[in-house]
């Protein structure tokens, strides 16, 4: 076991992150002194990116206490604007991140279409997972980077916004998450609790609908991390008074079909217009009825979700929708032409070369072939495509014959060349067959619902 090293001043705070990271590192506790001192010289531009990511590296690989992941969420909230949850109308939902995990775009326009208020500040691509930010700037023109007059006029006269943290709300989230991004840093608890929990605090919602996924396809591979980091969610939340409801769902397979940016912008509204796939309705359904029952809209659940799918059923989830966009500046004509999200016109079709079920996906793999595209970042300086992806034709449990579709690529011209290795891995590595009979996977695993006190 390595000695700790020198003790450092805590009174003035005049700390040296070259030793802060070496304190990681080894395995010792950072102070909350020191953590507010690395938040606040980080979002400030004093501390660089190289240590940053070395602090976060550490980090990840040595863990945080619940005491340091309370600090370091503190921190992060504190480093913009908090506006204040005092309105029992505004909730919010948030997912732990997956492939193919669209829910946003429909579960926000569902719950404004019941009375919620939805606030939602969130995030682009991170790892292998798209993100909302990156996906909504597929409809041209829609502004994400608001300022905080902009998101607090949109809420209050709309009552439904969709942005990406800016340099006014939880401006450390929004640095710390784009390096996160391409330091493979992503899959830590404290690392992740903070990062949600920062931007869920700040918009001023009184409560938050987190989607916690588990499965190949999720940072939490395992149901134990998954139920783990509900818990770490849980407890910030209700050290802030909010409510909080935990929802653990399956991700070791897309949700829904689509992957890639424009994709899944263009399966949301298909959805939105009562034609989505099952899963992908399913769980909007049920998010959107938990932000339904923590606005105190619905008795329960269930009453949630009855209110949240006559809301679907009607057309006016998708009419909020298209409100949403015309109000942040994008052509609402993508409701009824798909044409303008981009998506590319070149496609390429894997069929199977067998018959029987599917059995599993490598589900985080067709997020990193997605990046290999240009639908997400290898480095933060990068553009993305939003046009490629994938439609992934089958589910877990579905019959194949030999000769049936299993994958439409949406490639450039560019791509011509890695088509063969695309087609290779999905075959032989990403979908997994059996011969008998599978069964689907079960969508949620868990919940639970925690009403703050405060
Ligand atoms: N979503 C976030 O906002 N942050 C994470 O770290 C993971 C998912």
């Amino acid at each position: 076991m390595k000695k700790q090293i020198a003790t450092i001043s805590k009174k003035n705070s005049n700390y040296s992150m070259v030793q802060l990271i070496a304190q990681k590192r080894d395995g010792f506790p950072l102070s909350n002194s020191e953590i507010e001192w690395i938040i606040e010289n980080y979002t400030s531009g004093v501390i660089p990116d190289y240590q940053m990511s070395a602090l976060l590296m550490s980090i990840y690989l040595k863990g945080f206490s619940k005491a340091e992941t309370f600090q370091l969420t503190k921190s992060m909230l504190e480093s913009g604007n908090i506006l204040p949850n005092n309105d029992s109308s505004i909730i919010d939902k948030h997912s732990t991140g997956g492939i193919g995990d669209k829910t946003s775009f429909i579960v926000a326009p569902i719950a404004k279409a019941v009375g919620v208020k939805v606030p939602m500040i969130a995030g682009r691509g991170l790892g292998h997972s798209g993100g909302t930010v990156d996906k909504v700037e597929a409809i041209k023109g829609f502004k994400t980077a608001l300022a905080l007059s902009e998101f607090q006029t949109l809420l209050e006269k709309n009552g439904i916004v969709m942005c990406g943290q800016s340099s006014e709300i939880a401006p450390a989230d929004k640095k710390i998450y784009a390096l996160r991004d391409v330091t493979s840093t992503v899959s830590s608890i404290p690392l992740i609790t903070a990062s949600i929990m920062s931007k869920k605090l700040a918009e001023g919602a009184a409560g938050i609908v987190l989607d916690v996924k588990y499965g190949n396809g999720a940072f939490m591979e395992k149901l134990s991390d998954a139920k783990k980091l509900a818990e770490s969610m849980r407890s910030v939340a209700n050290l802030y008074g909010n409510h909080c409801y935990t929802i653990i769902t399956d991700m070791n397979q897309p949700l829904g079909n689509m992957v890639g940016n424009a994709l899944e912008i263009q399966e949301s509204i298909e959805t939105l217009k009562g034609n989505g796939p099952k899963d992908l309705t399913e769980l909007s359904l049920i998010l959107s009825g938990a932000m339904i029952h923590l606005a105190k809209k619905a008795k329960s659940l269930k009453e949630g979700i009855k209110l949240a799918k006559a809301a679907l059923q009607s057309g006016k989830a998708l009419a909020e929708f298209k409100n949403l966009i015309k109000n942040q500046g994008g052509d609402t004509n993508v409701i009824d032409d798909y044409n303008q999200l981009g998506v590319s016109k070149l496609t390429t079709t894997i069929h199977s070369t067998q018959k029987g079920f599917i059995k599993s996906f490598d589900t985080k793999k067709i997020g990193y072939l997605c990046i290999d595209l240009g639908g997400g970042r290898k480095k933060i300086t990068d553009v993305l495509d939003l046009g490629v992806g994938f439609d992934i034709h089958k589910k877990i449990g579905d019959p194949v014959k030999k000769g049936d579709p299993l994958v439409t690529i949406y490639h450039r011209e560019a791509h011509q060349n890695i088509l063969d290795d695309l087609k290779n891995d999905f075959l032989k590595n990403i979908i997994k067959f059996s011969v008998k009979k599978i069964a689907k996977p079960k969508l949620v695993v868990a919940t639970n619902l925690q009403w703050s006190k405060k």
